[in-house]
């Protein structure tokens, strides 16, 4: 029998659960469906995320690899700026720099498409654009599209969408990167987040470069500073060897620059390998040692070594040396200490003198009066003779001694060295002949004159000629006897006299020209010609120097004098003076008036005149010579230059006399053992005759002569 299903309740029960089941199972399904279609669109999305970062990390990749080619900040920027374009996919990019020093401004360094015109603009600060907002604002990464207001990037110039990121090194913003005008139409934030890290990335390269710019000038600045040191200056290593050298140092071991490096600095500078290991040593151990002084047979120099250790990795010490030439400091210093040397001597010397001159002069001059007696015997004629000669030796020598002392002559006018030259040879040419010496002279025939005092200069070349004479008047046989004096000009006036004679030993160059330095014989040499010599070259403001030794071997000496002012005045030369013929026993009895304190000279004086015949009034102290002379009636007054006018300090008798009684200045001698140079001046001044002590009873006698030989003619 069939059976109805909906009559059945289990049967219906079983037809509901079934449908229940089918639907929940294509609900399910369904779900399960949408789920996955919705993966599916994801996956889309996160490939297509992972292209787009592929590309950013390649494009990225790819400007790094640009960009660490150079470190030329130039090209960097214009790398920067062309990428941005490109990445973005915008019509205009920008890069602007601030500047190095606060001084420096903010400056667009590079731009590309729309914005190339504002390549190399300067930003003032107070400008409302973009790209100072931009760099003005640490942190903004800023973004503007179209549609809303136009972007201002800089005052004047604007764009429809722009975006800008600050660039920052070590916390510090250096610049902006902006781009500008999207080809898309906007700005997307992976746009932004695009260029953060282009900018990220750039702002290392451009500060690596700025540093290395940095550094380089620096360094460049350090080189020029090296190589336009006077001293010469070395990095030495270990072994003293040149790693780098300046320009100085080159030229003063007279080797081109390249050719230094690697050399041994000790041997290079002084000719010994090891010259300056103890120097390098104790630098090397951290001491500080004193300067080396060394003088360089090699470069005929003196040098001054001083080394420093430079910092560094204690396996590889490197040392700076510095090399100062003292050459003419040494020099100069000698000099000093020459010049210093020979004042106090002076003032020794201009004493002792003084005080010698009376009692030479009468010692003198009263055994020259004594050898006229007549009744004197042979024997006693002999003793006489020398007793003069003696004393008039040591005239000879206390007035050399004077003319040391008498630092700065009272002369200064335009003199001819040359005719100083020609005036000494004639002098001593025949006893130059006798010995067999021959005088070469090459004068310049345009010598300036120079500035002084003839008699001085005069002495200067005959004491150089006659140190040459008793140099060569030593050579054996063979050698021949020369002298050759020369002058030119250079700026300054030259003199050089040179000999053929032994030379100078090394170890008497350092004395020659210390007083009283003698290597001749006693009665040859009293050491005072070249000291007398260096005084009077110094006091005309020039120098004497002995030359290294040359070819012919001998000695040279050289003095260098400066040429007299242009607009002196040179004075006639006066004729040689003939000696007036001096008779025993004169015609004209004359009355004459010494003024000296001195009994011993009163005495001589007194002796030698009254002898010709002629009266001598003695006064003992100027006061009574005043009272004597006013009173009238005398020939010749002879006067000691240290009598001062009564009651006058300062002013000497002779003066006073003159004053009161002008007729007198042709009938005055003044008798000067004085080294000041301004007694001279004033007695030339005074235009009165003066014989300096001490004098021979001759050179009074004949000055006397003249004299009056001149008072009767005028
Ligand atoms: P002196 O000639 O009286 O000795 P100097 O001062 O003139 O005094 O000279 C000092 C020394 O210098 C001399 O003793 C001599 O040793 C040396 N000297 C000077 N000139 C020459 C020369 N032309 N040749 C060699 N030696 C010289």
């Amino acid at each position: 029998m069939a059976m109805d299903p909906l009559r059945s309740p289990a049967l219906l029960y079983v037809t509901i659960a079934v449908a229940l089941i089918l639907l929940g199972s294509g609900l399910v399904l369904w779900r399960l469906r949408q789920r996955l279609l919705r993966s599916e669109h994801e996956r889309r999305r996160a490939a297509e995320e992972l292209n787009r970062r592929l590309s950013e990390l390649f494009s990225l990749q790819e400007l790094s690899y640009v960009l660490s080619d150079s470190l030329e900040l130039d090209r960097i920027v214009e790398q920067v700026v062309r990428y941005a374009v490109r990445f973005l996919d915008a019509r205009g990019a920008l890069l602007a720099l601030v500047g190095d020093t606060p001084s420096d401004r903010l400056q667009v360094a590079a731009a590309e498409g729309t914005l190339a015109s504002l390549r190399g603009q300067k930003i003032q600060a107070d400008d409302s654009g973009l790209i100072a907002r931009s760099t003005a604002r640490e942190h903004l990464e800023l973004i503007r599209n179209s549609g809303a207001e136009p972007t201002e990037i800089v005052k004047g110039f604007e764009a429809a969408a722009a975006a800008a990121v600050p660039l920052r090194s070590h916390g510090i913003v250096i610049g902006t990167l902006i781009i500008t005008d999207p080809r898309e139409g906007a700005f997307v934030p992976e746009d932004i987040r695009l260029l953060s890290t282009l900018a990220t990335h750039a702002a290392v390269v451009i500060a690596n470069a700025r540093f290395f710019e940095m550094v380089r000038r620096a360094k460049e600045q350090w080189e020029t500073a090296f190589d336009a040191l006077s001293e010469g200056i070395a990095v030495v290593d270990d072994e003293g060897r040149v790693r780098r050298s300046n320009r100085a140092l080159a030229s003063l071991l007279g080797t081109p620059l390249q050719n230094v490096v690697g050399t041994p600095l000790g041997e290079a500078l002084l000719g010994k390998p090891h010259a300056l290991h103890d120097l390098l040593a104790a630098t090397r151990r951290g001491d500080r040692p004193a300067p080396l002084v060394a003088r360089s047979e090699r470069l005929k120099r003196a040098v001054r070594v001083n080394a420093a250790r430079i910092p560094g990795a204690a396996t590889e010490q490197s040392i700076v040396v510095m090399v100062e030439d003292v050459t003419e400091q040494q020099a100069l210093e000698t000099q000093l200490v020459q010049s210093e040397k020979l004042a106090a001597v002076g003032q020794l010397v201009s004493g002792v003198a003084h005080e010698l001159n009376n009692p030479l002069t009468s010692i003198a001059g009263l055994s020259e009066f004594l050898l006229e007696q007549k009744e004197l015997g042979k024997k006693d004629r002999g003793h006489l003779q020398v007793i003069q000669e003696q004393a008039e030796r040591a005239g000879r020598i206390v007035r050399n001694l004077l003319t040391f002392a008498r630092k700065g002559s009272a002369e200064r006018v335009p003199v001819d060295l040359n005719e100083v030259i020609r005036r000494t040879l004639s002098l001593t040419g025949y006893d130059l002949k006798l010995k067999d010496i021959t005088v070469e002279r090459e004068l310049s025939g345009a010598l300036p004159d120079v500035f002084g005092d003839r008699h001085g200069l005069q002495q200067v070349v005959l004491n150089l000629v006659t140190n040459a004479a008793q140099a060569v008047a030593e050579n054996p046989r063979e050698r021949p006897r020369e002298i050759t004096v020369s002058t030119w000009f250079d700026g300054q006036v030259h003199l050089r006299v040179a000999d053929t004679g032994p030379g100078i030993p090394d170890e008497v160059v350092q004395s020659v020209f210390t007083p009283f330095f003698t290597t001749k014989e006693p009665g040859k040499g009293t050491g005072l010609g070249l000291s007398i010599t260096y005084s009077i070259v110094e006091s005309h403001g020039g120098q004497i120097v002995l030359e290294p030794r040359g070819p012919r071997g001998g000695a040279a000496f050289r003095v260098d004098l400066p040429p007299a002012p242009a607009d002196a005045v040179r004075p006639e030369l006066t004729p040689v003076r003939g000696t007036p013929t001096v008779t025993a026993s004169p015609t004209v009895k004359r009355t004459i008036l010494l003024v000296d304190a001195d009994p011993a000279v009163q005495r001589t004086i007194k002796a030698l005149f009254a002898r010709d015949g002629h009266d001598v009034e003695v006064a003992g102290d100027p006061q009574h010579a005043l009272d004597l002379a006013l009173r009238g009636g005398f020939d010749l007054v002879i006067t000691d230059a240290r009598a001062m006018a009564p009651g006058k300090r300062g002013t000497l008798l002779a003066e006073e006399l003159v004053s009161r009684m002008p007729a007198l200045r042709d009938r005055i001698i003044v008798a000067t053992g004085d080294v000041r140079p301004t007694t001279e001046e004033t007695l030339a001044r005074l235009g009165v005759r003066y014989v300096r002590k001490p004098f021979n009873l001759r050179d009074l006698r004949v000055e006397a002569a003249r004299l009056w030989e001149a008072t009767a003619l005028s």
